[in-house]
């Protein structure tokens, strides 16, 4: 999940306007000149004007005239272990009829067993193969030249999930990830698949760690299990096993890929739910993206909205405070669940196109349940939520 700040879905996205943040539209533009139209500087959400062409919904993961009844069929066909590859984050779809198999693409695609379906997929690692065998190849070099152990870990694991399209390991890596140099890199986001939420699209950030802040933060992390057991719902829905997500807070350098219009000030990582169930999850927080959309966005609209009385309690502190909780609460409530006729799921799976807003709406509403709880129940945490909680 990422977190653009409670929808402030405008402003800079960057300290020194267009110098290291590229965003999948500023890759776009460069690439792609003869099919857009010029936009100058930083513009946010205008760039989607640039492409005359609007992108259908389900962006490349799907053909685009295929359809929800389409896919569902061809899915019905399947064995259970294909059905949960067709669901997963990890490969495209294609049609029989508008592809010419060579060789080489029809060695690794999985073509449906059954007769009479047009579908079939294509793992990442073959569809994108020219690329990441680049950065595979990049990474491993990146790996051996780091001296963190577990950055170099990392990077290793990186570059073999991007050849091999299995990302569990790497995604643990990740999670376990103790270097001063922060690396996000893989497919992560399905916000880019409009019509099911399945498919994952490429990011990279890189950060240093602010250690200071990393530290000050932990406290949250530490009370995710008090917390998931308070939620304001019927136990039978509660997991006993949340794991303390570690935090790391950032000071964002460079980003690229799917990083979006919106410019994310955190995030909270892997979405995949088998390791969110094994191994809980990490949040990355980025402390200067925040503190910029605090000084060029929340302020000037607190300075108009918030009547002059109340000004004082507009703080960065208290804004950072709220975000910390928001990526938390991403972290607990049902996650894995069971239907009633007794098939084990996700909510991902079963809300679909759905998902990512009422995700995003219940780790505002469970931040600030999660914030007035901590208020009654944790006395060391009551300065910081005070002060938020004005
Ligand atoms: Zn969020």
């Amino acid at each position: 999940m990422i977190c653009c700040g409670h929808n402030f879905s405008f402003g800079r996205s960057c300290l020194d306007e267009n110098v290291a943040f590229l965003t999948t539209a500023d890759s776009a533009v460069k690439l792609l000149p003869e099919a857009t139209k010029p936009i100058t500087g930083w513009k946010g959400l205008e760039y989607r004007t640039a492409f005359p062409m609007l992108k259908p919904p389900g962006a490349n993961f799907y053909p685009p005239d295929m359809d929800k009844m389409e896919f569902q069929l061809w899915k019905d066909s399947l064995t259970e272990d294909k059905k949960q590859e067709a669901t997963g984050f990890f490969n495209v779809f294609k049609r029989h009829s508008e592809f010419i198999l060579d060789a080489s693409l029809s060695e690794n695609a999985t073509v449906s067993s059954s007769h009479g379906h047009d579908l079939f997929m294509v793992p990442y690692s073959s569809e994108y193969k020219t690329f990441l065998a680049k950065a595979a190849d990049l990474l491993h070099k990146a790996g051996d030249l780091t001296s963190s152990p577990s950055l170099k870990r990392l990077l290793h694991r990186k570059a073999d999930a991007f050849l091999s399209n299995d990302y569990y390991d790497s995604d643990l890596a990740w999670m376990e990830l103790d270097s001063k140099l922060d690396v996000t890199i893989g497919p992560y986001e399905t916000y880019e698949d409009a019509i099911f939420g399945y498919k994952a699209t490429f990011e990279a950030f890189i950060g240093v760690r602010d250690d200071k802040a990393t530290a000050q933060v932990k406290l949250f992390g530490d009370h995710l299990q008090v917390l998931e057991q308070n939620l304001p719902l019927d136990n039978v829905y509660k997991s006993d096993h949340v794991i303390a997500a570690p935090i790391r807070v950032i000071q964002l350098v460079y980003n690229a890929g799917d990083v979006k219009g919106p410019q994310t000030v955190a995030f909270n990582l892997p979405n995949d739910e088998r390791i969110v169930k094994d191994r809980g999850t990490a949040m990355v927080m980025l402390k200067n993206v925040s503190e910029a959309k605090f000084k060029l966005i929340l302020q000037p609209i607190a300075d108009v909205c918030i009547m002059k009385e109340q000004r004082e309690f507009v703080d960065f502190d208290s804004f950072f405070t709220h975000t910390i909780c928001h990526e938390c609460c991403h972290g607990i409530g049902p996650h894995t669940i069971t239907l009633p006729n007794g098939q084990t799921s996700t909510v991902r799976l079963e809300l679909q196109e759905l998902h990512s807003s009422l995700e995003e709406a219940k780790a505002d509403i469970v931040g600030l349940w999660a914030l007035k709880f901590l208020i009654g129940k944790v006395s060391h945490l009551i300065n910081i939520v005070v002060c938020c909680y004005n």
